[in-house]
Formats: structure tokens, C-alpha cells, sequence
């Protein structure tokens, strides 16, 4: 093979497997002309699905071709696609977004009136997914040799399901692909040999799957040779279950029987074969290395063969990092993917670089991808200034501009903005590479919950009608995301004024219940999180003295801000605002018990 490019010189060793250089060639097939690629990916969308519905309506009239693709399709929001989501969901078969059948719907961590979004998709979209996966181990095999000596230690949860009224699933993505053949009977891939056995990843109580993962990644230690989770905060929230749930861990070690709270028959039986024999030099390592109050690097301690986690601390996620290179001593993070419930996107082509450099190359066969060039005065101005003429192809990107992804899918989302703001930072090949720069209009998140400006406005307003007969009026708020205690938590910041001059506010037990309140009013994400997953803590509001807030705006204005244009930022992480505003707090108050979830959606 010819080495002409970065990725292509790196791929010559001669010890690179053959399904390796497959991948790899695949990659720069895939990269070198990306705009044909598009094409050919958009031609097949518009072809197979000009008869629904939907693409009727703009009278494409069979083309397959962008430019008339572009002056007839709208580019739309998911609330522009509700009626027909809707009527998907109650039953209707008939093509109405796509000519293959939904065959499930995911459900998006992005919400839409408070519960997760439904995004359509079709059966063979789950085999690219799975070409995606198969692009990360060979990219991965250039920079860290050695990978097929050992494990990876992965805690991979599937979450609760539930069907629509139609009787499609209705599920996350990553719990639709560890249910799917493609996962569970996937064939045996030294490069791919997990710690965790399928029935414990496959177990929908939480706990019970989080403790026998937990347990045979223990048991394996030594073989342990990457650790990792879908995001940061999952990988954290192992280590914080490790901390609360070692000695139970420990017993089961040294006398190599497992622990009643485990009850599934299916996983049972499976660690039954893996948990053999009391293991008594384990046992005491474990307790020695846990017993200890200082956990910095404990991962390197417990696992001292791992070369890198695996864990994505992009976006949202980047809050982890200082806590994640205080627990591993510093390891590499490999961010390894980008993608999400729409489709799958783009892959990392140089997956050891620091969090700050990460770039995703957007494979261009997963969908048709544009990109609305984004101005900077804030998504409401970037809003009203929608100009569908302005979107620009993947090859056409400008380095150092920052674009909104608008995706065309297989599944039958036309030109649907995902909301995802992405700079480009330059090309491999022909294809660009874009570093993730933030979620339109997302708050706060803690793990996969996206609390927006508006869900937080009302459940604010709906908290605080519970002191208004009182007299009490709240001033101002803002928020932050507390994430170094595990699992993080909201923190909402409250200026209250009393009724009279004495300024008496609502007694602690009205302040716990508006923290529940709020909480209850939050989208469905956030109450499973609490609920379920319990990967979130209890919401936190922290009053303020009077004048806080006009102390906030004092300083934003010392550094530069208008005071005409002045807003109060409703969310706050920035360290001199967060210590002025915790040196004013007068009292702090937690929700006292645990928010409204079930797996059926509120209609
Ligand atoms: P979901 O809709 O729940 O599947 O979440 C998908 C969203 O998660 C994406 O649109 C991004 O906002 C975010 N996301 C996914 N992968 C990454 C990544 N590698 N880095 C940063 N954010 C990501």
C-alpha cells in the first residue's frame, strides 16, 4: 500500500493485522473524496424514500440531487417533526418519513416538552453502527501496541424500555445495540475480549450489574489493559460504587462465594464460573489499597497494566477530567467516538491526543451531513438569522469557523439540526476534523441529562409558587453543576426577599420541599438519572444574601460587560464567581426525597 497519508504511514508495520488494514483502508477510501461520497449517500436516501410522505409534500419529484434536494427540503427541528414522530409512534405503518419499516424508536437524552426525543430508525442501521465500532480497535492498534495481550474493563448498562402505544421499543441507542445479535453474539476478536461477561452488562438492575462487572474486573486485575465507560461520569460512577462497595467486594474474594444481593438467575449462573476459588491474596491487596483514605491513582494501583481509559470527556463531559487524572494518576483519555441517537457520526483518528485536541472526523457514508454556519451572539440570534440557503457540504467547511450539524438520515430525518456546535480544526485528506464545542442551549448536565435555559425557568417558577402566599419573592437565580462530589449534583443559587423588613424566608422545611419541587418539574432524564441510574445526588439550592446578585453584575462589568446588555448567566462555573457567590450563601437545602420516574412517558 502506498503511504501518502499520516494515518496510511502509521499502518505499516508488519505485525498490522489484515482486518486492521482493511478498516484502515477503509477509512481513507472514505476520507479522500468525501464530497462523492455525500452524493452517493444522498442519492440513496432520496431514492429509496421518494415515496414518503414527507418528501412528497416539498415535490421533490424522484431528484436525487442536492441542489434541488436543498431548495425544496426544509431544514427542521425535532418539534417540526413531532406530528409525524407522533403518528409513527401510535401505529401508523404506512412510509411515512422512511420507505423501510421504523423498527424501533431511540430515545435521545435531548428532550422535547420533558421527555426524551423518539428518533425513528430502520433495522440496518445497526450495521453501521457496527462498521463504525469495528474503524475504533484498528485506529487505536497504531498508537498503543499490545491490546490483544489483555482486557478491557467496560461498564456498559442497558436502561429500562418501554413501547410506544404503536408497540415499537422505544430505548436508548447503546441498550438497543448490547440487546442486538451484533453485540451479543459477536464472534471472538482478541482485540475485543471485555471483563464483563454479556449477562452482567445485559442485566437491567443497575446495581447488580455494576457489582459483577466490578467484580470480575477485580478478579482479572492483571489483565486489565484499558478501562473505560461511555462517558466520564459513568466511569466515575464505578469508582465511587467501588468505594461504598469494597469490603462486600473483598468478602466474596477470599471466600469465592458471591454475594446474596446478587439474584439474577442468568448472572448467577455465569459468575459461577468465573468466581471459582476463595482468593485470599486478592482479597487482602483489595482491602489494603481501599482501606487507604487517599485514593489518588487508584486505578493504576488496583489495575497496573492499563494503558489508557477509554472514556469521552468532551463537551459536558470535560468537568471530569481533573477528578478522572486525580483517580488514574494521570493516564491518557482516549476519546474515541463521536455520535448519537440520530446516527453515529465520526471517529477520533488520533485517539491517545489530550482532551483539548480531540478531533472527530465525520465519516461521510453514516448520513448527509450539512453544516449552518453559526455566529456567535448567542443561539437566539444564530435562531432568528436561519438563513437554509447559507448551509454549507462537508467538504466545503472553512477551517477555524464553528457550524451547527444539520443530518440527512437513512432512517428519514431531512436536513434535521442536531444541535451540536462543531469548529472545524483541518482535514484528514479531504475530510474535516471537528472538535465538539458545546450542545445548543444545554444548561446543565451532570451525566446524560441536558437541562435546557427554559425546563430550568419553570421548574423555578414552579418551586418558588410554593412561598409566594407567604409574601417571598425571589430575586434572581442561577445554577451550576456540582460534579466533585460523585455522582454530581444541580445547584441552584436563590435571591429571596422577605415579605417585611425583617426579611424572614421560607423555613427549611418549604426550602427542602421547593428543592423537590424543582426537581419534579425537570425533564424525564434528569428523574431517571435520580431515580434509576441514581447517577445523579439530590438537587441543591444554596440562598444568597441580598445584593448577591448585584455583586455578580458589579464584577461581570469590571471585566468588560455592558450594562446595558447585562444578563444574569444562568448557569455559573466560572472559579471567582462560584467562590463570591459561595461566600454569600446564608443557608443551603436539599431535596429530601427522590422525584416522580417511570419508564412510560408522560403524555
Ligand atoms: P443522545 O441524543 O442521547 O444520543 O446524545 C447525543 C449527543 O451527545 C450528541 O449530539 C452530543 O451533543 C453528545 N455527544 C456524543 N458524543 C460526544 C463526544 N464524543 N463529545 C462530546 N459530546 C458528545
Amino acid at each position: 500500500m502506498a503511504v501518502d497519508s499520516p494515518l496510511q504511514s502509521r499502518m505499516v508495520s508488519p505485525t498490522t493485522s489484515e482486518k486492521d488494514v482493511k478498516a484502515l483502508k477503509f477509512i481513507e477510501e472514505m476520507t479522500r473524496n468525501p464530497d462523492s461520497v455525500q452524493e452517493k449517500v444522498l442519492g440513496e436516501i432520496l431514492s429509496r424514500n421518494s415515496n414518503t410522505e414527507y418528501l412528497k409534500r416539498f415535490d421533490i419529484n424522484g431528484a436525487v440531487d442536492r441542489k434541488t434536494f436543498k431548495s425544496k427540503v426544509p431544514v427542521v427541528t425535532y418539534e417540526d417533526l413531532k406530528p409525524e414522530i407522533q403518528r409513527i409512534s401510535n401505529g401508523d405503518r404506512s412510509p411515512i418519513l422512511s420507505s423501510h419499516p421504523i423498527t424501533e424508536f431511540l430515545t435521545s437524552s435531548g428532550t422535547s416538552a420533558g421527555e426524551r426525543k423518539l428518533m425513528p430508525t430502520i433495522e440496518e442501521d445497526l450495521d453501521r453502527r457496527q462498521l463504525l465500532y469495528s474503524l475504533l480497535m484498528p485506529v487505536m492498534n497504531l498508537y498503543v501496541p499490545g491490546l490483544d495481550k489483555g482486557k478491557g474493563l467496560y461498564f456498559l448498562f442497558v436502561k429500562s424500555e418501554s413501547k410506544t402505544s404503536g408497540g415499537l421499543p422505544a430505548r436508548p441507542v447503546l441498550t438497543s445495540y448490547y440487546k442486538s445479535d451484533h453485540f451479543r453474539r459477536r464472534p471472538y476478536d482478541p482485540y475485543n475480549v471485555y471483563t464483563s461477561p454479556n449477562e452482567a452488562i445485559l442485566c437491567s438492575d443497575s446495581s447488580q450489574s455494576m457489582y459483577a462487572q466490578m467484580l470480575c474486573g477485580l478478579l482479572m486485575r492483571h489483565e486489565v489493559l484499558r478501562l473505560g465507560a461511555v462517558f466520564a461520569s459513568g466511569l466515575l460512577r464505578a469508582l465511587s460504587f467501588l468505594q461504598n462497595n469494597w469490603k462486600e467486594l473483598a468478602r466474596d474474594i477470599s471466600t469465592g462465594t458471591l454475594s446474596s444481593r446478587i439474584f439474577d438467575p442468568t448472572i448467577k449462573n455465569r459468575m459461577s464460573k468465573i468466581l471459582i476459588k476463595p482468593d485470599q491474596e486478592l482479597a487482602e491487596f483489595l482491602i489494603g489499597v481501599c482501606s487507604q483514605e487517599n485514593w489518588e491513582g487508584i486505578i493504576t494501583k488496583i489495575w497496573p497494566n492499563t494503558k489508557y481509559l477509554d472514556v469521552i470527556v468532551t463537551g459536558a463531559m470535560a468537568q471530569y477530567i481533573p477528578t478522572l487524572e486525580y483517580y488514574s494518576g494521570g493516564l491518557p483519555m482516549a476519546c474515541t467516538m463521536y455520535a448519537s441517537s440520530e446516527s453515529y457520526f465520526g471517529i477520533n483518528l488520533k485517539p491517545m491526543c489530550k482532551p483539548s485536541e480531540v478531533s472527530y472526523t465525520i465519516m461521510p457514508n453514516m448520513a448527509y451531513f450539512e453544516f449552518l454556519p453559526h455566529n456567535h451572539d448567542g443561539d437566539g440570534a444564530a435562531e432568528a438569522s436561519l438563513d437554509e440557503t447559507s448551509l454549507v457540504e462537508l467538504a466545503d467547511v472553512e477551517v477555524g469557523k464553528e457550524y451547527e450539524l444539520v443530518i440527512t438520515t437513512y432512517a428519514g430525518l431531512y436536513r434535521y439540526r442536531v444541535g451540536d456546535i462543531l469548529r472545524v480544526t483541518g482535514f484528514h485528506n479531504s475530510a474535516p476534523q471537528f472538535k465538539f464545542i458545546r450542545r445548543k442551549n444545554v444548561l446543565l448536565s451532570i451525566e446524560s441529562d441536558k437541562t435546557d435555559e427554559a425546563e430550568l425557568q419553570k421548574a423555578v417558577e414552579n418551586a418558588s409558587r410554593l412561598f409566594a402566599e407567604q409574601g417571598t419573592r425571589l430575586i434572581e437565580y442561577t445554577s451550576y453543576a456540582e460534579t466533585k462530589a460523585i455522582p454530581g449534583h444541580y445547584v441552584i443559587y436563590w435571591e429571596l426577599l422577605g415579605r417585611d423588613q425583617s426579611n424572614a424566608l421560607p423555613s427549611d422545611e418549604v426550602m427542602a420541599k421547593c428543592c423537590l419541587e424543582m426537581e419534579e418539574s425537570l425533564n424525564s432524564v434528569y428523574r431517571q438519572s435520580r431515580v434509576a441510574d441514581k447517577s445523579i445526588g439530590p438537587l441543591e439550592i444554596r440562598v444568597v444574601q441580598n445584593g448577591t446578585f448585584e455583586e455578580l453584575m458589579d464584577y461581570a462589568i469590571s471585566r468588560g460587560a455592558s450594562i446595558n446588555q447585562y444578563k444574569v448567566p444562568r448557569c455559573v462555573s466560572f472559579t471567582p464567581i462560584m467562590e463570591l457567590l459561595d461566600s454569600r450563601v446564608v443557608s443551603a437545602h436539599f431535596s429530601p426525597s427522590l422525584p416522580h420516574w417511570s419508564p412510560e412517558r408522560r403524555h
